[in-house]
């Protein structure tokens, strides 16, 4: 039974992969810590459950990783997808601090596995976890149960009682043990970020937002974000900008994960409730390319789209848990869609008449591609011409938001006035737009909960201790 009168070094929000780094850190650097998850215990761990893989740099291959991926080749990957919109001090240091992060977390009882392969080519970047992020965290839970970690569930915080920078208190939604009021020296806030929140969504979505799927936890609601938001704490990122992929409009409305996610784009073509493309499918490699595509599908009408292929390709990609729809002509592919099945005949007809020959190679930016099609397929372009012809229906599927909390180097939450907080540090999703303006990079999600998880632990101890 957790003592709630006693006064905690460190209290952390949230149970993912920020919190749990945050909690072991702070506890081997010699601090008691109470880790508050809202979820229950079956649900523990937010997004990071969900998860399979890390984007670490190092400078020479690993047991599971083919070869060296340097600090600034990480830093130019990073760059070319935020255009620029990332925090280049905070940046570096955390793909500096990555490369130790790829033997801390072993030590911290997380192993790897050898990369998937498919469209992902992320064997020399991406270290994957064996079992998944599931596996990962019971890890991580295990350890921090062994250090003496305190760990509550059903514990949802709803309120923080902050003082001119300074954290004092935080209360629990319902009585733990009669204990509804906790203190601690130092705060870490690893609560995720707000994307489980349909009714913040809308305030910059309008109602598209009720057709968005959510892939992860429906516990990132975005409630300590926004306390600390309230309370002098210093925004960073664009409220619009999130990482969000196309998946599966037969997923849940929550919690569908890895399985729903389709990868067949660059296979074929996608088309919108009427039948149109509207977006170059083969403009990049899939990793650069597969998180735009949630943002495409949003700006559809009814926000709703369709991948178009046929059976020549279905082996090329991994499959997921919902079965192609398929019919013998692209008119009943159509019917089946509830398209209009003149429109689709045509965008298919046009597609195929465009589509110039070449070698075809998934691995690189290859030579096929289409001419005088408007807009244009630039690479991986294949006649889709072998029946049956087959349709994944998709819709936008929001993995996390990008508005949060600015830090510095310390993890240290910044307040509006530009000085640091006395005693607050953020980790994970929360802070993640210091780091990702826009855009994304396979893996690094779990990279900035991991790094910040550590570093945020590490000086909330000190703090603590001060
Ligand atoms: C389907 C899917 C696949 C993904 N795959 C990858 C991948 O392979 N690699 C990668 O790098 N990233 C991946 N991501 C992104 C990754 O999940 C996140 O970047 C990462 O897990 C964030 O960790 P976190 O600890 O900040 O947040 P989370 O793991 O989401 O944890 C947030 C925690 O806060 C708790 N919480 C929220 N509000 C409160 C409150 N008021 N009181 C108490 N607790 C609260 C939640 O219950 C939850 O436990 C994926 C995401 C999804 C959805």
């Amino acid at each position: 039974m957790v003592d709630f009168n006693r006064k905690f070094d460190v209290l952390v929000i949230g149970g993912g992969n920020a919190a749990l780094c945050a909690a072991i850190s702070a506890r081997r650097s010699g601090a008691s810590v109470l880790v508050l998850e809202g979820a229950p215990k079956f649900y523990r761990g937010g997004n990071t459950r969900h998860t399979r893989n890390m984007r670490c740099a190092h400078d020479a291959a690993t047991e599971i990783l083919t070869g060296p991926y340097t600090e600034e080749e990480f830093w130019q990957d990073l760059l070319l997808v935020t255009g620029g919109q990332t925090d280049e001090e905070l940046a570096r240091f955390m793909i500096h601090e990555s490369k130790d992060i790829l033997n801390w977390v072993v030590e911290q009882g997380v192993r790897w596995q050898p990369s998937l392969g498919g469209t992902l080519s992320l064997g020399r970047t991406n270290s994957f976890f064996l079992g998944g992020g599931r596996a990962m965290l019971n890890a991580l839970y295990l350890t921090a149960e062994k250090l003496g970690v305190e760990i509550v569930y059903d514990a949802e915080v709803t309120g923080l009682q902050i003082e001119d920078g300074m954290f004092l208190g935080a209360t629990l939604k319902q009585p733990i043990d009669g204990a509804t009021e906790i203190r601690a020296s130092a705060l870490v806030a690893a609560a995720g970020g707000f994307e489980a929140n349909i009714e913040w969504l809308k305030q910059y979505w309008g109602d598209a937002a009720d057709n968005f799927l959510i892939r992860g936890t429906p516990y990132n609601r975005g409630s300590i974000l926004k306390m600390l938001l309230d309370n002098g704490v210093q925004d960073i990122g664009d409220p619009t900008q999130c990482h969000a992929v196309a998946i599966d409009a037969r997923a849940p409305k929550f919690d569908g994960g890895i399985i729903t996610r389709h990868d067949s784009v660059v296979f074929g073509i996608v088309v919108n409730k009427h039948a149109q493309r509207f977006y170059d499918e083969g403009e990049d490699i899939w990793p650069k390319r597969y998180a735009i595509w949630g943002r495409l599908v949003a700006a559809q009408p009814d926000q709703i789209a369709y991948i178009i292929f046929d059976s020549s390709v279905v082996t090329s990609f991994m499959p997921t848990l919902f079965p192609p729809i398929g019919a013998p002509t692209v008119a009943e592919l159509a019917a089946k869609l509830e398209l209009d099945p003149a429109a689709l005949e045509k965008t298919v007809a046009d597609f195929n008449a465009a589509v110039q020959p070449g070698t075809f190679d998934h691995t690189i930016l290859d030579d096929c591609r289409t001419e005088g099609l408007a807009p244009a397929k630039t690479h991986w372009a294949r006649k889709i011409d072998a029946p049956p012809y087959l349709a994944y229906p998709v819709r936008p599927g929001i993995t996390f938001t990008y508005l949060g909390t600015r830090v510095n180097k310390q993890s240290r939450m910044v307040m509006k006035d530009g000085k640091p907080s006395a005693n607050m540090f953020a980790a994970g999703e929360i802070m993640a737009g210091n780091v990702l303006g826009k855009g994304y990079a396979a893996g690094i999600g779990m990279t900035i909960g991991s790094v910040f998880g550590r570093v945020a632990g590490r000086e909330a101890a000190r703090n603590a201790r001060n």
